[in-house]
């Protein structure tokens, strides 16, 4: 997995980071990763130059645009971006276009990011936090979904036709050969590095574009002898994913199934709280990192916001942007072994669970749990 950006590469020892906060808790786990990546960069020797960015609600106080030219120019130009969340009430009311969330696409778009890397994992520390059978995750969950970002139906030609009863609303899916081939690459390249074993999943029992989609991967699996190749339709996947988790190594996917299957592998890892993303586009381009909760304006500034997603986001770009695979691991280790301990943050105590008062930490005592390991 390491390998995964790393063709043509030569370490460097400075690295630019564009560092956008956003709203909500965005500025709180953001800080506790900043304190995670500066320890690993003095532990590996390694320097992090940070370009603090403002986009989404931040960036409409500011600019009145959720995603400044300045703030796309300056990640564009970054080695990495990593990002805490945007959007919350205050800008609920603006215009579609102008909405916190817009950023996201507009990042996604101007960095050429054309891949969603989200590793669904449940720590066995936190096994009891899964809505599944215990029978069926006692081997654990370790699987990394690989979704297209920036085609597809979102993406595809929209619109309205008719009208009164004969109005017809319409979406289109389509995928040429080339957008499929770079997703399966990666999949393929990924799943290399971990347990061989890549599932596609489409509908092409019923979608063309799912056949060029099954096709074109099979073409691209050629190339990765070393690993088996799985096809499930998608309404089996989402049965087979709450059914046998623990053998789902690799699942790569269209943008839509994707979006939604990678929804539900999250929730039965039991807390969203700890689940990082990664979305990368081409090797020589950056990254951006991000966990995969929203701005949760419930808790901002209450304390009470769980870092380990933003921090095992840092994880992800120390891998995929910065080449340096040991620092990560050691993040990696550091919050199994924190969660191994018993520490918790509230959202990752179950109702009804006892937990002793004095393990409960906020946000800046699990970011000083998780230093204290590294
Ligand atoms: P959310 O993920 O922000 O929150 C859902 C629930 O999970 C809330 O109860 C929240 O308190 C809790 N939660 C989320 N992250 C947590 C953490 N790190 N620690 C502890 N508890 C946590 O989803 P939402 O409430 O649907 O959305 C809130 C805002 O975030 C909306 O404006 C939405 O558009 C935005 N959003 C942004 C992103 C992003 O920036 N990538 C993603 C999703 C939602």
């Amino acid at each position: 997995m390491e390998h995964l950006q790393q063709e043509n590469f030569s370490k460097k020892r400075t690295y630019e980071i564009a560092v956008i906060p956003g709203d909500g808790i965005g500025p709180e786990i953001i800080d506790s990763a900043r304190s995670i990546m500066r320890q690993v960069a003095a532990n590996y020797n390694f320097d992090v130059i940070e370009k603090q960015c403002l986009a989404g609600g931040a960036a409409i106080d500011e600019f009145g645009v959720p995603l400044p030219e300045v703030t796309l120019k300056t990640c564009q130009s970054a080695d990495a971006v990593l990002l805490g969340a945007v959007g919350g009430p205050k800008w609920d009311h603006v215009p579609t276009e102008q909405r916190p969330e817009k950023a996201l696409l507009g990042l996604r778009k101007g960095l050429g990011l054309y891949a969603n890397l989200r590793p669904a994992k449940l720590y066995p520390a936190l096994s009891a936090a899964s809505p599944l059978h215990p029978t069926i995750v006692k081997d654990g969950i370790d699987i990394l979904f690989v979704r297209e970002l920036i085609g597809g139906i979102y993406f595809g030609e929209r619109g309205r036709s008719g009208s009164g009863s004969t109005l017809r609303g319409y979406d289109t899916e389509s995928y040429s050969v080339a957008e499929v081939e770079r997703i399966a690459r990666m999949a393929f390249i990924a799943a290399e590095g971990r347990k061989k074993h890549v599932i596609s999943v489409d509908k092409a029992n019923v979608l063309e574009s799912s056949r060029v989609w099954r096709e074109t991967v099979e073409k691209i699996a050629a190339n990765h002898p070393a690993v088996t190749l799985e096809h499930l339709y998608v309404d089996n996947a989402a049965m087979q994913l709450v059914k046998r988790p623990s053998t789902m190594d690799v699942v790569v996917t269209t943008n839509m199934f994707g979006d939604i299957l990678s929804d539900e592998a999250a929730m039965i890892t039991g807390s969203i709280g700890i689940l990082p993303s990664a979305s990368l586009g081409e090797p020589d381009k950056p990254g951006m990192y991000e966990p995969i909760h929203g701005s949760a304006p419930d808790i901002a500034g209450t304390g009470q916001a769980n870092p380990l997603a933003t921090i095992l986001s840092v994880a992800l770009m120390l891998r995929y942007s910065l080449h340096q695979s040991e620092a990560a691991k050691d993040i990696e280790k550091a919050v199994d072994q924190v969660l191994s301990e018993g520490w918790r943050s509230r959202d990752l105590i179950l109702p009804n669970q006892t937990v002793d008062p004095d393990k409960i930490v906020d946000c800046d005592g699990m970011t000083e749990k998780v230093l204290a390991c590294l």
